[in-house]
């Protein structure tokens, strides 16, 4: 039965220190297959039984999901019927990895699920760690670091750095190293990494978390994306999402082109999904960048409506506030803002010929934020210092310094003059304050103008919205709904004087 060779031990030596604490939930274990290898589905079973304390594992599950293959079904029902605390499910339709994952976990009882490939590895004290951290917080959703087992050579190949789990804009999973900023933030080098995203292979989180959150998916079809789904849900329905580097499983990885079409196809499908429920304004980033989905997602619209109604059950934030806090890195370099009016040229110095002698010209750009729905413009009318100026809307007028800005490249509003200062906000309200240095992280001074018209603070993902009270029209953030005192347009206004 075991052809796989024995993995190394490659925990880091001190998490050896860490005994498991008493009271840790206990687990009930899911694997679903579907035609997987005898060899390497009871190869996970027993790495599963050998490993995991018996205090802390309730029960393994595993979910045929329709396999074909003939040693799966009379042998394998008499090889399971052997073991203790292994129950065997079958079901009579193709459920997919994703379905089959969830038959699985209305069935347990166990207090945490941990969702397992039917091809893995488990190292001796993979699973504490995992029950630990969610009996700490039970919204936390966390993976062991996957080892990587070649599928076809079982040549082990453990993973040396620390590294998270990201996504990018395909919406593929990546493992990444991490920075040294990053490394150097962690208290020891056996902490908890925040990461963006779970890998599919394995992933735990307390079994109530998982129901009263909406679970998977349950219109994904067959396998694929199920995890950035659920990462992107915890993170953005209050939950987090963490690796272990002291939990360690190793997986097989198959070629991702050896996946039939029809799996790649459902892979498809899934992450159009995906973009259409928890991107936002987004997803167009994701569609530019994976043409094939966009073109599924006209020929085979997607129904998100479900899970449209679970995210604002759950009061769930906008994907800008996952950008902003969970992951900067991902924010698109193209998503510039849009001017309006003539293109934009760069103040400068222009010489113009005139009576023999050449005069200089000062060409001054500016814009004006134009309030499409109110029909005025952003304006400052504090005397004297402008510090702390409370924004508002005003007449628009070409002429006004105060009405001269510029939302610049890296998402800063710039205030011109007298004084530079930069859109910032003080409990909801938009004011001016010092322009904060440019760095790699998003924060307070951060805008981006979208197509349809809208700023959105991207630190909160709320929207710049003209409130109007009595005569006032002040400047607030309010959740973005697109409704008129929402739509704003940057008007081009140059002044050329004359030197
Ligand atoms: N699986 C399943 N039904 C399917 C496809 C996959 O039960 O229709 C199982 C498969 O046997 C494996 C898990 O789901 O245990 C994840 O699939 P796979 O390993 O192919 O995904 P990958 O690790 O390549 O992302
Ligand atoms: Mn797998």
């Amino acid at each position: 039965m075991a052809f796989l060779p024995m993995a190394p031990a490659c925990r880091p030596c001190r998490c050896l220190q860490q005994h498991p604490e008493d009271g840790l939930p206990t687990a009930s274990v899911i694997l679903c297959f579907h035609d997987e290898a005898w060899s390497t589905l009871l190869r996970t079973v027993h790495s599963i039984l050998d490993t995991a304390p018996r205090a802390f594992l309730k029960e393994v599950i595993l979910v045929d999901d329709l396999s074909q293959q003939g040693q799966l079904k009379t042998a394998l029902s008499e090889y399971v019927a052997r073991l203790e605390r292994v129950r065997l499910l079958r079901s009579s339709k193709r459920l997919g990895a994703i379905g089959a994952r969830m038959l699985g976990a209305t069935r347990a009882t166990g207090d945490v699920l941990v969702f397992m490939d039917s091809h893995c590895e488990c190292h001796p004290g993979w699973l504490e760690p995992l029950l630990s951290r969610i009996a700490g917080d039970r919204s936390r959703v966390v993976s062991p670091v996957l080892d990587v087992i070649d599928w076809k050579t079982f040549q082990y190949y453990p993973s040396k750095d620390l590294q998270r789990g990201v996504l990018d804009w395909k919406l593929d999973f990546h493992w990444e190293p991490l920075s040294d900023s990053e490394r150097k933030a962690l208290l020891s080098p056996i902490s908890p990494i925040r990461s963006p995203v779970v890998p599919g292979g394995v992933v735990a989180m307390d079994r109530h978390y998982f129901q009263n959150t909406g679970a998977y998916d349950p219109l994904m079809s067959l396998r694929g994306g199920e995890n950035l789904e659920l990462s992107l849900k915890a993170w953005l329905c209050g939950g987090s999402v963490e690796i272990l580097p002291c939990s360690r499983v190793g997986h097989l990885y198959q070629n991702q082109e050896a996946n039939s079409p029809p799996d790649q196809e459902a892979t498809l499908l899934n992450k159009v999904r995906i973009a259409e429920t928890w991107l936002g304004s987004f997803k167009e980033t994701f569609y530019r960048h994976n043409p094939e989905a966009f073109s599924l997602s006209k020929a085979d619209k997607p129904d998100c409506t479900e899970r449209l109604q679970l995210q604002r059950r759950l009061g769930c934030r906008t994907f800008h506030w996952f950008l902003a806090n969970v992951y900067p890195e991902l924010y698109p370099s193209e998503r510039r803002p849009r001017f309006s009016g003539k293109a934009r040229r760069d103040p400068g110095k222009m010489r113009r010929k005139r009576g023999g002698g050449w005069i200089h010209f000062c060409m001054d750009v500016h814009f004006q934020l134009h309030n499409t729905g109110l029909g005025f413009c952003a304006d400052c009318q504090a005397e004297g210092d402008l510090l702390g100026c409370a924004m508002l809307l005003a007449p628009c007028s070409d002429s006004r310094q105060q009405q001269h800005l510029e939302h610049t490249g890296r998402k800063q509003i710039h205030f011109g003059s007298p004084q530079h200062l930069c859109f910032d906000v003080r409990r909801e309200q938009v004011i001016l304050q010092n322009c904060t240095a440019e760095g790699p992280a998003i924060h307070q001074q951060h805008w981006d103008f979208q197509e349809n018209g809208m700023i959105v603070h991207i630190l909160s993902g709320k929207c710049m919205e003209a409130v109007v009270q009595e005569n006032n029209k002040d400047l607030y953030l309010r959740q973005c709904d697109g409704k008129a005192s929402q739509l704003w347009r940057f008007d081009n206004v140059s002044a050329v004087d004359e030197r």
